[in-house]
């Protein structure tokens, strides 16, 4: 029931006529990301879009067109290119959102086409049979029940990728990070960043800072700590707030300001962790995607675009054959998450460090081309190519 799994029942039921059920471990009065936002690039936006226009519609109504990004980076500023450079180039531009505004509207798009979402259920136990069959125990129900497909969508500490693929959990990335969201009036003069910007300040390795415009409204802000000893991290939100508020912040007054106008409760922190890529994603009839095949620590704001790539690729890929499909879905998702995980991971390692001299596997130009042009893979179309030689 997160961004990944709503997306995929979305794509099922459009592109495969696939009825599904989601299962979500959350009740449904939980909190489903209030606290984070996010950034859609072009290939998230184009995939958003081609999964429901009204949810693609919803979302950029709720965010902010980013005109430009600007990055205070060990004394130098530079500007990035906004939406006006990403639409004349990939055909959309870049919307910085409310986590739980996409989630809200996926959601809705998902009850408007009769898909059931089902709060409060955990899948804890899976058996891929070899009868074309998987089956599922979820907590609160007395017996595990057969389906045709398991989408483990279920995010970085994936019960299905655990049960069904590895066991190892996601590794720690010895950095965290706090946020929050808060309204734009409750701030001082001087903080909160520009109205239709994003701000990254990187003015010292081991803490970063950055601000993402919510709508007019609202504003997210984040700082990033570099940590040896998980125990010395804060473990609540006032905790946060003070080491937020500590001299070791005083490089970043305009997050201090915002800190400053944060109730503790609304502040939100965690151990950034990531997964490292298997072999496969597909099992009998049990398939990952989204952060539980792929998840990495934030650097190119790319999760949630990937989960719904994957979820247009998805369900494009089983408007044939199951078993077909889901090894089409495989081959065509594999290469290109594992390419922009590798972009991404050094991305995260030269943010947090001045030293830019490690190379990257591609020149910058070619992975935006690359990443930003999002064409999903029609089954049709590639078993015509196919036939084709
Ligand atoms: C600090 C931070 C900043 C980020 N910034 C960006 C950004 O700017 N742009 C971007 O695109 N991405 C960003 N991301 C990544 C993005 O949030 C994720 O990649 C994206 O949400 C993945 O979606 P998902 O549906 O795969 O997983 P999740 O969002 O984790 O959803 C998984 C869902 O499965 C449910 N679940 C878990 N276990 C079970 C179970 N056993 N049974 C049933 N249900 C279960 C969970 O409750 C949850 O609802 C950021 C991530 C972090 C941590």
């Amino acid at each position: 029931g997160g961004i990944g799994g709503l997306a995929a029942a979305l794509a099922l039921d459009k592109f495969a006529g696939i009825k599904p059920c989601v299962y979500e471990r959350r009740n449904q009065e939980d909190d489903f990301g209030q606290g984070t936002g996010l950034l859609l690039w072009p290939n998230g936006l184009c995939a958003l879009k081609t999964l429901d226009v009204d949810a693609y519609e919803k979302t950029k109504a709720k965010g902010t067109r980013i005109e430009g990004m600007e990055f205070d980076a060990f004394g130098k500023t530079n500007n990035g290119p906004g939406s006006d450079f990403y639409e004349q180039t990939y055909g959309e531009g870049v919307v910085s959102v409310g986590w739980a505004d996409v989630h809200d509207a996926l959601l809705e798009a998902v009850r408007s086409r009769g898909i059931p979402v089902v709060y409060g259920r955990s899948c804890e136990a899976v058996d891929v049979k070899q009868d074309d069959q998987v089956s599922v125990k979820f907590t609160e129900s007395p017996d595990a029940e057969c389906f045709d497909l398991l989408v483990g969508a279920d995010g970085i500490n994936s019960a299905v990728r655990s049960l069904c693929f590895d066991p190892t959990p996601p590794a720690p990335q010895g950095r965290a990070i706090f946020r929050a969201v808060v309204d734009r009036a409750a701030l001082e003069e001087g903080s909160g960043g520009h109205p239709s910007r994003t701000t990254i300040l990187a003015r010292n390795p081991q803490r970063l800072a950055a601000f993402m415009p919510l709508g007019p409204d609202r504003v997210y802000w984040a700082g990033t700590v570099h940590y040896d000893d998980e125990e010395a991290l804060p473990q609540s939100g006032a905790e946060a707030k003070d080491m937020l508020l500590s001299e070791d912040y005083n490089m970043y007054p305009e997050l201090q300001k915002a800190v400053k106008a944060t109730g503790s409760e609304s502040i939100f922190y965690n151990r950034l962790k990531a997964l490292h890529f298997l072999d496969s994603w597909v099992k009998g009839r049990c398939i990952l995607m989204g952060d539980a095949a792929h998840a990495m620590v934030p650097a190119t704001g790319q999760g949630a675009g990937l989960a719904m790539e994957d979820a247009v690729q998805l369900g494009m890929s089983l408007e044939g054959s199951m078993d077909d499909g889901l090894r089409h879905f495989e081959q065509a998702r594999k290469p290109r998450c594992e390419m922009v995980q590798g972009m991404n991971n050094v991305g995260a390692r030269q943010a947090y460090n001045k030293d830019k001299t490690e190379e990257r596997p591609l020149s910058q130009e070619e992975f935006s081309r690359l990443l930003y042009n999002f064409e999903p893979v029609k089954w049709k179309e590639s078993q015509a190519t196919t036939a084709m030689g």
